[in-house]
């Protein structure tokens, strides 16, 4: 018979050993939780936000809010309508609206949507865009209240949301 066998102790039709027995009756587990506690509530670890009054630095990779890029030189957008972030998207949410130009022979883009609901932020229709119109942003507002609200146009694309803004 082991050494660990005779400490076992038979208590209410189990068998534990002498020392988890000892763990048990001076509530050992239980203080070393609250010591993890107590350690949490020194006031030097303490972090609060004033979200909204003080909008939180995202990281500097983080990837957001949708927006189409407009050119600052003559306002208009700068998507080709290639559609290749639509089909680059693992989620198929992106939808590219184009009609061909008469004159100049070129694709130009009518209508985009982009359904943020279904969106997990991966930036692969971003990474395929070839002219950079796509963009994900470090603008993390985009809750709205209905479901509709979450599928963004082409002028919320390119305009931006327009979170309600917080009054003191
Ligand atoms: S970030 Fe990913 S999931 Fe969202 S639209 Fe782009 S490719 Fe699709
Ligand atoms: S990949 Fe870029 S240029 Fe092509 S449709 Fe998408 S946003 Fe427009």
């Amino acid at each position: 018979m082991t050494g660990e066998r005779l400490e076992e102790i038979h208590l209410f039709g189990k068998s534990v050993t002498m020392g988890k027995l000892l763990r048990k009756i001076f509530l050992v587990d239980l203080f070393t939780g609250l010591k993890v506690t107590f350690r949490s509530q020194n006031p030097k670890y303490i972090y609060t936000e004033q979200y909204p009054a003080e909008r939180p630095k995202v990281g500097e990779r983080y990837r957001g809010a949708p927006r189409l890029n407009i050119n600052p030189d003559n306002g208009e957008t700068l998507c080709i309508a290639c559609n290749l972030c639509a089909l680059a998207c693992p989620e198929s949410l992106i939808v590219v609206g184009s009609e061909r130009n008469e004159q100049t022979k070129r694709k130009e883009l009518t209508t985009f949507t982009y359904d943020t609901s279904r969106c997990m932020f991966c930036g692969l229709c971003e990474d395929a865009c070839p002219v950079d119109a796509l963009e994900l942003t470090q603008d993390f507002e985009l809750a709205t209240y209905t479901r509709e609200g979450q599928i963004w146009d082409r002028q919320t694309l390119e305009e931006g949301p327009k979170p309600t803004p917080y009054k003191c």
